[in-house]
């Protein structure tokens, strides 16, 4: 194989670690190019305090495997970063995956040069490849806002997605926070347990959720494995790769004291099922207006500082407008005496200086660490970080200036034989995402089975590529998810990036069943073309 596989994989996440897998089951050569020195993608970058997932560990996992089901011990309903971690070290130890790989491997540079993609890395070499499939990630490029000062600033900084491997002691330290997303949400309570002072500058309130997290009791653990079947069939057949089936509870017939008991009761549950506790509440004004209100109830009776909780209050935006966070303690963080709530909406951040944070008021925050919570360039950016190149010489960053567009998430026209797992376009974000992510691999395997059994190449249709755009575009706008006017899934939240709605909401089993009919009908969606014809 030398530098010249048949597919070249970028990323070693979920996405890149199972690709390697399934096309290496189906006897085609390929090799996966990691920037990271080990296998983990968002689990090895994202090693800030309280880094946990959201969706619960019987279902954050693979499901290709049985046997990697049954034998894989969770020890908690919410899995944390290193335990993640860990499975996905597992992963590779069983699979014998990380031979196909080369680590501390940036991709900077990948052209296609009218028969195959060269591909240069950061340490001077060369890859070439028929078949091009980033795996990349969609919250892989940190965010770090253009503050100015910042080199300046006398103590440490760090983005929670660049997390130090060695970790960073705040004890007894003044800890600022910029950011109130989920990272900043699970990040705030630990980092204020173990500071001197913790200063969160918050832009957008936001509403969280409970997780309730608990450890996994064993009856919990063998009824699941015993369970996957069912348990991965309603995966399937859902709108967001999670097991939740939504209620069929009509909320706004229901008199006022049954509906606060139902609210009430998800409440208790906690984590990402309250969304799906209550019906048509990403569609249904009325519906979403009783959610947002029952949230903002329970913020007014956590925060015992009247000030502070208005200040909490999310108004701006309808309840999963924006990924709704899941917290340990968020609200009640803000009872103890030593974390101040600063609003920046208010009184923006105007520069960084040696010691802190100076508002435009004037007010200053001394700070010894300062943390960026501030997330990711979101679904386009690690692709358009790629530096890639497609027919003609065309690079992506120009054929996306006005937006990222795509097939199914799956492929950009102009850009032949390269594919993308959850790219903008697809259900991605939106869903549990090793779900979207083993149902985009299994589905490029099979084009590339394909393609490589009848010698072609393939890309978009710009014909396809528009209808999906406009498709992508329906979907949101028949949601309430664009009324978040600062959300990242719009762009909003990177200076300068177009406002397109990026990910599919037409839900993931819908998705699966379009993607089907694609490969079933040989792929009208795209131009396949005779080898010797692209070459020549
Ligand atoms: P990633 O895990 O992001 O891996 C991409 C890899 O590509 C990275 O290792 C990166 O180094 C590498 N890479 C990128 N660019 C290059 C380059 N130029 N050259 C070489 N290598 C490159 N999803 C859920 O469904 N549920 C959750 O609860 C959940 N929690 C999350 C919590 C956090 C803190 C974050 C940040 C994300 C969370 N997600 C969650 C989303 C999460 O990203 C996905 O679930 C999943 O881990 C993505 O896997 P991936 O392989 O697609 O991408
Ligand atoms: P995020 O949701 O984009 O939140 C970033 C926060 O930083 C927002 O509060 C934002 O305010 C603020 N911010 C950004 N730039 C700023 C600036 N210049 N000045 C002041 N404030 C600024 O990022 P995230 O919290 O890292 O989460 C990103 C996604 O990763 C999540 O939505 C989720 O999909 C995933 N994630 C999941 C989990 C989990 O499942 N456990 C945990 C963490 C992350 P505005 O809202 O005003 O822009």
């Amino acid at each position: 194989m030398g530098n010249d596989p048949e597919v070249l994989v970028i990323g070693a996440g979920f996405a890149g670690l199972y690709t390697i897998h399934r096309l290496r089951g189906l006897g085609i050569s390929v090799h996966g190019l990691e920037a990271a020195d080990d296998v983990g993608g968002t689990w090895y970058w994202n090693r800030y305090p309280g880094a946990r997932c959201d969706s619960e560990s019987y279902y954050y996992c693979y499901s290709f495997s049985r046997e990697l089901e049954q034998e894989w011990e969770w020890s908690e309903r919410y899995p944390g970063q290193a335990e993640i971690l860990s499975y996905l070290e597992h992963v590779a130890d069983r699979f014998d995956l990380r031979r196909s790989f080369s680590f501390s491997t940036r991709v900077v540079a990948a052209e296609w040069d009218g028969d195959r993609w060269v591909v240069d890395t950061a340490d001077g070499t060369r890859w070439t490849c028929r078949w091009l499939v980033t795996a990349v990630g969609c919250l892989s490029s940190a965010n770090v806002p253009d503050i100015p000062g910042l080199e300046s600033f006398a103590g440490t900084w760090h983005h929670t997605g660049q997390w130090p491997h060695e970790g960073v002691d705040v004890t007894g330290q003044r800890v600022g926070v910029l950011g109130t997303g989920s990272t900043g949400i699970q990040a705030i309570p630990v980092l204020a347990a173990s500071a001197g002072h913790l200063t969160v500058f918050q832009r957008t309130a936001n509403f969280s959720i409970p997780a309730r997290n608990a450890p996994l009791s064993a009856s919990e653990a063998a009824g699941y494995k015993a369970d996957y079947p069912a348990i991965r069939a309603v995966q399937q057949a859902s709108t967001n790769g999670h097991p939740f089936v939504v209620s069929d509870v009509d909320t706004l017939a229901l008199p006022a004291g049954e509906r606060r008991d139902l609210f009430e009761r998800a409440w208790e549950r906690g984590g990402l099922r309250f969304r799906a506790a209550v019906r048509e509440v990403l569609t249904d004004p009325a519906v979403n207006d009783q959610a947002s209100e029952f949230i903002r109830s329970k913020i007014r009776s956590t925060v015992r500082d009247p000030e502070v909780a208005e200040t909490l209050l999310p108004r701006d935006h309808p309840f999963a407008t924006k990924r709704p966070p899941i917290d340990t303690e968020y609200f009640e963080t803000y009872n103890r005496s030593n974390v101040t709530l600063v609003d920046v909406r208010a009184d923006p951040v105007a520069e960084i200086t040696p010691d802190g944070v100076r508002l435009a008021s004037g007010a200053e925050h001394g700070l010894d660490v300062l943390v960026f919570a501030t997330g990711f360039d979101a679904l386009s950016g690690p692709l358009l970080r790629l530096g890639i190149r497609g027919r003609d010489g065309v690079a992506l960053t120009d054929a996306w200036a006005e937006g990222a567009a795509t097939y199914l998430g799956l492929g950009v026209a102009g850009f032949p034989n390269l594919f993308t797992i959850t790219g903008p376009g697809s259900p991605s974000v939106l869903t549990n995402m090793p779900t979207s992510i083993e149902q985009h691999v299994d589905w490029i395997a099979d084009l590339v089975a394909h393609l490589r059994a009848r010698d072609l190449d393939a890309e978009p249709t710009p014909q396809a590529q528009e209808r999906w755009a406009e498709h992508v575009r329906e979907a949101a706008d028949a949601t309430l998810l664009p009324q978040a006017a600062s959300s990242w899934y719009l762009g909003a939240n990177v200076p300068g990036k177009p406002r397109v709605f990026l990910p599919y909401a037409g839900g993931f089993a819908r998705y699966r069943e379009m993607c089907d009919a694609e490969a079933d009908a040989g792929y009208p969606g795209f131009a396949l073309r005779e080898r010797r014809r692209a070459s020549a």
